[in-house]
Order: structure tokens, then C-alpha cells, then sequence
């Protein structure tokens, strides 16, 4: 553990007196550039998106075939943006504020296979791994129709080969069903946090589940460490994977399609604001590169957190990264949004997307309970904690006058802004599961 000097870290960065406090903090990053200027610091290109947007398409017959309740969308991982007015009157009441523009939700939450943002990124991986092995073992080529790997053939090729990742429970889930019906041994590392429904899905997968008592770092960590020992062993590093974050990013032209289908306007005119959870960092990260590339100017991403794990926010701020972790400034990484309970962020996404999200906040766990149950009883939408980060954005951001004079967005254009909320998670809890969460909410 790195000696952080806190009062000298407080006197150079006074918010993170106010994140050791655990209040609710908001920051707006003043080094944000316009996406021109952004882009080119992230290392990777609309290319490298649209080469993955290809490989999922590839993948799409069997997907179809593999998970028949993919079959209705073609075997295409996607997700709904549904309009949720009776939520944004109850948000203006319980903030005691108008909130100009509408407020959508991106329901990740209800995403085929594994119910949560890690649909998107976790099972690319995968995928993009079998067809690695698949292609150099000449077994399968890119013109081939990919409905073939569902065979005893494939199960058993893939059988020869493990795979490996450390998780706070999502991405174990969508990396474990994804690998073990490809016929992959697959390992899943997960931290304390993890709940147990998910690990007791996970094993009637046939995935191998690995316990922790400690958090997300040392879950990755002992992962990493076991997979070295196995040469035909691939770790999946949610800390600093491209592959992941590209997955991700295919979301970003995915929702440019959505918006244009249901008339949903986005420029200069009609700015869009997008709130997303952030763990690690690789889901919103990944997911707000995709928006910048096809959206532009137009579209300002923020990041959410819990109050006990701002991890993201504590590493951009002070700008030392993954050098710095919550518990360090004597914050515990202990929270009720499991899939956010991420003490050091990912440095490769946080250097990647600086230039490229507008700000950064925490919420506490209490709320993110009452807006589970608000969410509940105004639209009859069931999510887990951790997805309900998003759902205070619009407030700080209506409320933020400077931060959007900054930007030129009068009260004209902020009539016609997009608020979309990105609900990262909850499609699978179970039914006394999720009584549980309702029952917390007040
Ligand atoms: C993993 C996860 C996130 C955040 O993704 P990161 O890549 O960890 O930042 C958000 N919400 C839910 C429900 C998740 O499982």
C-alpha cells in the first residue's frame, strides 16, 4: 500500500475532504475538451468499434441458437431506452426542483443472458477469445456461418482451454455462462460482495466459483495469479482490457439507431446527458466512448458512484489513478450497489476519458434504495442498487448553472435535452431478492 499524505492531499484537493466524510460530492472536471480533442488520447478508433460491432454480428446466429430468448432480436445483445415521466415528476418532487428536458432509461438491466451491462462487454470478450482460437486452429473462418460452434465439435475444442476472471459478481456472471456454453472451463473469482444467488447460478452453469472474503482487488488479483499457472488459461482483466471496453462501446452507435427510430433528436439544439454507474470503470467507460463517437459534441457523459467507493472520481481528481484507492483515504468500499464496490479504479480508463466526461459524483447507499423503490412504485421498473447511480444526475445537472453557461446550453436548449439514465442492472435478481432491496427503500 503506497503512503498517501492526507492533509496534504486535502490541501490540494478539498473535495476529498468530503469524500473521507462519505457526503455526496459532484464535481465537474474543468479539463474537459471537445470531442475532436478528446478522442485521440483514448488510443483506440471508430474502427476498432465498428470492427467489434462486426464480430458480435458474426457471432449473432449463434447467439440465436445457443440463447434461444436472444432468437426474437436476431441473436444481437440489446437493450431497450424506455421514457420514464412518472419517475422525473417524482424526482422533481423529492429534490424539490424542475428538471428541464426528458428523462429515459437505458434498460441494460433487462439485457439477455445475464442481466447487466456485462452482457455487453464481458461476453464480447469471450467471444472474441473462442474465435481467436477457433480461427488459428483452422477450425472456423469469418465467412463461415458461426451457428457451427454450437456443436459437440466446438464444446469439445474449447473444453482443451480454460478461462479465468475476478469479479464483484456481474462480469463473473456473463463471463461464466458465456464460457461454459462454449464448452470452456471457466473460473470465476469473486469478491465478498458478491451475492449468492449469483454464485449458485453460476454453478448450476457447471462454472468453477471461487470465494473471497476480501474485495474486488484481491478477487482480480488471486484470479490473475492462478491463471499464470496454466498456459492454456486466458485472464479476462476487467482493469485494463481493450477487448472489454470495446464491447461496451458498441452501445454508443446501437442507441444512435434507437434515438433516430423513436425520433429522439441529438445536436447542438437537443443536447443528450447520460448517467452511468461506475465500478472499475470499463463498463461507463467504454459505453461513454461509443456516445463521443457517435454523438459527438452533443452528448456529455457523467460518471455516478457510491459515497463508499468513488473510486473513479478520487483517482481522475487527484490524477493519480489507479495509485490511489478508497481505502487509503480511510474509505471502507463497503456498499449495497455490490457492482460498483471498486476501491482503485481502472487507470487505463481513467486516462483514456478524462478529456471526455464532464463530471463525476458519489450517492449514498440510502438512496439508491429509495430510488430503487421510487423507480418501483412511479414505472413498475425493478433494478439492483448499483443501477440507480444514475438516477440523481439529472438533478446535479439542472442545477449546475455554471457548468452548463460553460457549455452554451440555455434554458431553450436544456427544454429540448435528452436525460438518459443508464440502468446498468437488476434484470435477474430473484423475486425475494429483489423484496429485500424494496423493502429498504423509504
Ligand atoms: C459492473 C457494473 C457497473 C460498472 O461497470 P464497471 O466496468 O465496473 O465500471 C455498473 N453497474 C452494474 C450493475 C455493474 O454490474
Amino acid at each position: 500500500m503506497n503512503h498517501i499524505d492526507i492533509n496534504k492531499l486535502t490541501s490540494n484537493f478539498p473535495l476529498v475532504r468530503d469524500l473521507v466524510d462519505l457526503k455526496e460530492v459532484v464535481w465537474f472536471n474543468p479539463k474537459v475538451t471537445t470531442t475532436d480533442q478528446g478522442l485521440p488520447y483514448v488510443g483506440l478508433t471508430q474502427d476498432d468499434v465498428i470492427d467489434a460491432q462486426a464480430r458480435l454480428q458474426r457471432f449473432a446466429p449463434y447467439l440465436a441458437k445457443a440463447f434461444p430468448e436472444t432468437a426474437v432480436t436476431q441473436g444481437i445483445i440489446e437493450s431497450e431506452v424506455v421514457d420514464i415521466p412518472k419517475m422525473k415528476v417524482a424526482l422533481e418532487k423529492r429534490y424539490n426542483t424542475s428538471i428541464s428536458g426528458q428523462l429515459r432509461l437505458k434498460k441494460d438491466s433487462h439485457l439477455p443472458i445475464s442481466g447487466s451491462i456485462k452482457a455487453r462487454g464481458g461476453i464480447y470478450e469471450v467471444l472474441t477469445h473462442a474465435e481467436k482460437l477457433a480461427i488459428n486452429a483452422g477450425l472456423l473462418s469469418t465467412d463461415d456461418n458461426y451457428e457451427k460452434l454450437f456443436s459437440d465439435k466446438f464444446r469439445e475444442f474449447f473444453s482443451q482451454y480454460s478461462i479465468a476472471v475476478g469479479s464483484t459478481g456481474n462480469l463473473g456472471m456473463s463471463i461464466g455462462i458465456m464460457s461454459a456454453k462454449l464448452g470452456f472451463s471457466v473460473s470465476v473469482h469473486m469478491s465478498a460482495d458478491a451475492r449468492q444467488w449469483k454464485k449458485d447460478k453460476l454453478r448450476s452453469h457447471g462454472v468453477n466459483v471461487v470465494e473471497y472474503e476480501q474485495d474486488y482487488s484481491i478477487a482480480v488479483e488471486e484470479g490473475r495469479k492462478e491463471a499464470e499457472k496454466d498456459p492454456n488459461c486466458f485472464f479476462i482483466d476487467d482493469e485494463n482490457s481493450k477487448t472489454l471496453f470495446l464491447g461496451y462501446a458498441v452501445a454508443g452507435l446501437r442507441l444512435k439507431r434507437q434515438f433516430e427510430e423513436q425520433g429522439v433528436r441529438v445536436d447542438s439544439e437537443h443536447p443528450l446527458f447520460v448517467y452511468l454507474p461506475c465500478g472499475v470503470g470499463g463498463g461507463p467507460g467504454g459505453v461513454a466512448f461509443g456516445l463521443k463517437l457517435a454523438f459527438g459534441d452533443a452528448v456529455h457523459c457523467l460518471f455516478a458512484e457510491p459515497t463508499h467507493s468513488p473510486c473513479m472520481l478520487l483517482g481522475v481528481y487527484t490524477q493519480l489513478h489507479e495509485g490511489i484507492s478508497v481505502q487509503e483515504i480511510g474509505i471502507d468500499n463497503v456498499t449495497a450497489a455490490d457492482g460498483l464496490a471498486v476501491g482503485r479504479a481502472s487507470g487505463f480508463v481513467g486516462r483514456a476519458m478524462e478529456r471526455l466526461i464532464d463530471g463525476y459524483y458519489t450517492i449514498d447507499d440510502q438512496e439508491l434504495y429509495d430510488l430503487l423503490s421510487l423507480l418501483n412504485k412511479e414505472e413498475g421498473i425493478k433494478l439492483e442498487p448499483s443501477a440507480l447511480a444514475g438516477m440523481a444526475g439529472a438533478v446535479h445537472v439542472t442545477q449546475a448553472k455554471d457548468y452548463l453557461q460553460g457549455l452554451s446550453l440555455d434554458s431553450q436548449k436544456m427544454q429540448n435535452a435528452t436525460h438518459l439514465v443508464w440502468a446498468t442492472g437488476g434484470g435477474m435478481v430473484p423475486a425475494d431478492e429483489m423484496q429485500k432491496y424494496l423493502a429498504q427503500g423509504k
